[in-house]
């Protein structure tokens, strides 16, 4: 397993205008062990709540964000560099949302379940309780920095663990959360931040949380998971993504453009489930080719000296990154050298995070617009003739986050959303499944495993005990010693009488009591 070193202190900028806003530096080894330690001790006062308390104090922290929203809003902003509106809806309204969904979901999933117990197992009962974990590890990524570092906590918490977050080191929020809880009355120390990157990452993993839930790229993926395996902790793996979309030929042109263009450019394309990819059946190829263009050049991109607190002053904010810049210029340059044209947007103004929306065309497979992950405001198009040229194209890509399917023949959409090799797939829209808290939401090849959100999301943080429930009786179980010819022989009648396709009753009931009698009259000896 490769270990990272620490660099010294880490500077956050402002992506927007370069200046530096402060410094954050790794957390030290004494640091996270007494984290650990705090985290341990409040698990025990977390899970000695009901799950009805619990929600209680999740309202806190709605009552928290709604309160504060402008607040959290400008700091999120100045951090990541995205859109006032694009802040307001992938962010604060998704927190309110969940919030929403989950404060009636959880009591009701999490509470015991009955479940059936085969007539085999006549007399005993069987159920469900769902118990927490421990102390879970939240590393989320940096393009949605409040969400990420709130939502997986909040459920991790209903499900009665404690939880650790080390926010990204890009957008690390310095004291937004701490703020947050402790003004809003929040159980103390039940979710605690801690600073720093993979290196803090690390020797968090390395104190062993009962689970690591991680959202974020690929390659940083793989490492937590080698780590994790050291220690059998499990882990959830939200991962990256090559979204594609599917236009056929049916659709309303005006409203499909309008969502392709927004999928592909909300939070300047920064987001697991952008559309990556635009696949456009070749009949209506040009028409909306034109169509898009000539929109794209009318969105307002971000500039340095935008006026954050205007919720118009941009539709498409800046890049938080300069390296994820860098790929995007990788990615133009080399579908460009390979045939592709750029009819609006491919460069930035020098030195700054500003990338304009781009829409390519004569895109291909042998091009890395294509198959990696770009993460900028980049929508590449491709033409294809037939259903399953579509779905090809569509699943031949080492990702399975999500998709879109754009037609008026829901029929024929319901089809292909079957056939794609996704873990979500929204129809006439893009990203919207994110929008339903009640809609589990992962990913399936190399976007991760695991599920957060629907009954899944409050699932994945439990363990989820069985129980069954027999009397305190005289009975010897038939299963138990000692083995005897007229037990097996009384067993293998249950077998043929009671699962085989003829079914005789009469034998299974004979066989059934017999050996019951066998157990009470080896009890009596
Ligand atoms: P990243 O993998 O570089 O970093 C994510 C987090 O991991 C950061 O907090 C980072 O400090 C930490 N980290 C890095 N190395 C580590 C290590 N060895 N051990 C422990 N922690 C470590 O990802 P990113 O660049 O911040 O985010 C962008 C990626 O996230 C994209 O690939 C995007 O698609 C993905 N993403 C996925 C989802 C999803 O739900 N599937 C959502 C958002 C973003």
């Amino acid at each position: 397993m490769e270990t990272i070193t620490a660099t010294g202190a880490i500077d956050v900028l402002n992506p927007i205008t370069l200046e530096k806003l402060y410094e954050i530096e790794e957390t030290e080894q004494p640091k996270i062990n007494e984290v650990y330690k705090r985290a341990r001790a409040a698990q025990l006062t977390i899970a000695a709540l009901s799950v009805k308390q619990r929600v209680k104090e999740v309202l806190k922290i709605r009552d928290y964000v709604i309160d504060n929203r402008e607040k959290l809003i400008t700091q999120l902003i100045k951090e990541t560099g995205k859109s006032r509106t694009d802040a307001y809806t992938s962010e604060l309204f998704e927190i309110c949302d969940v919030i929403h969904v989950f404060a009636k979901k959880a009591p009701k999933v999490l509470a015991d379940q009955k479940v059936p117990t085969p007539i085999v197992l006549m007399g005993k009962k069987s159920k469900i309780i769902y118990q927490p974990l421990g102390t879970i590890l939240i590393i989320p990524p940096w393009n949605y920095p409040i969400y990420q570092g709130l939502i997986p906590s909040l459920l991790a918490f209903l499900a009665g663990n404690a939880v650790i977050v080390k926010p990204s080191e890009h957008t690390p929020l310095k004291g937004l959360f701490e703020e947050m809880y402790e003004k809003s009355g929040f159980v103390k120390d039940a979710i605690q931040i801690v600073y720093g990157s993979g290196v803090t990452g690390q020797r968090l993993i390395d104190k062993r949380p009962d689970k690591i839930h991680f959202t974020g790229s690929c390659r940083t993926g793989k490492k937590i998971m080698a780590q994790a395996s050291q220690y059998l902790i499990p882990v959830d793996l939200e991962l990256g993504g090559k979204d594609p979309s599917i236009i056929f030929d049916d659709v309303n042109m005006e409203r499909t453009v309008n969502g392709v263009m927004w999928g592909g450019f909300t939070t300047a394309g920064q987001s697991c489930t952008s559309i990556e990819r635009c696949y456009v059946q070749e009949n209506i190829h040009d028409q909306f080719v034109k169509m898009i263009v000539d929109k794209t050049k009318k969105l307002r991109v971000s500039t340095p000296d935008r006026n954050i607190e205007d919720p118009a002053d941009c539709d498409v904010g800046c890049m938080t990154t300069d390296f994820q810049c860098t790929i995007i210029e990788e990615h133009i340059k080399d579908a460009v050298e390979k045939g592709a044209k750029v009819l609006c947007g491919g460069s930035r103004p020098e030195g700054t995070r500003h990338f304009p929306p781009t829409i390519i065309v004569d895109a291909n497979h042998d091009m890395k617009i294509m198959t990696e992950e770009t993460f900028g405001p980049v929508i590449p198009i491709m033409k294809f003739t037939s259903e399953e040229e579509a779905i090809k194209l569509a699943n031949d890509s080492p990702y399975g986050l999500s998709a879109s399917v754009w037609s008026k023949d829901l029929q024929r959409c319901d089809r292909v959303a079957r056939a794609l090799v996704t873990g979500n797939v929204s129809i006439n829209n893009h990203m919207l499944t994110e929008g339903n808290p009640h809609l589990p939401f992962g990913g399936v090849k190399e976007s991760g495993f695991g599920r957060y959100k629907g009954d899944a999301g409050l699932l994945t943080f439990s363990n989820s005990k069985s129980v069954l429930v027999d009397k305190q009786s005289k009975l010897i179980e038939p299963h138990w010693y000692p083995f005897t010819k007229t037990k097996y022989q009384l067993l293998d009648d249950i077998v043929t009488s009671y699962f085989s396709k003829s079914k005789n009753w009469i034998k299974f009931a004979s066989s059934g009591l017999k050996l019951d009698s066998i157990g009470n009259k080896e009890q009596i000896k």
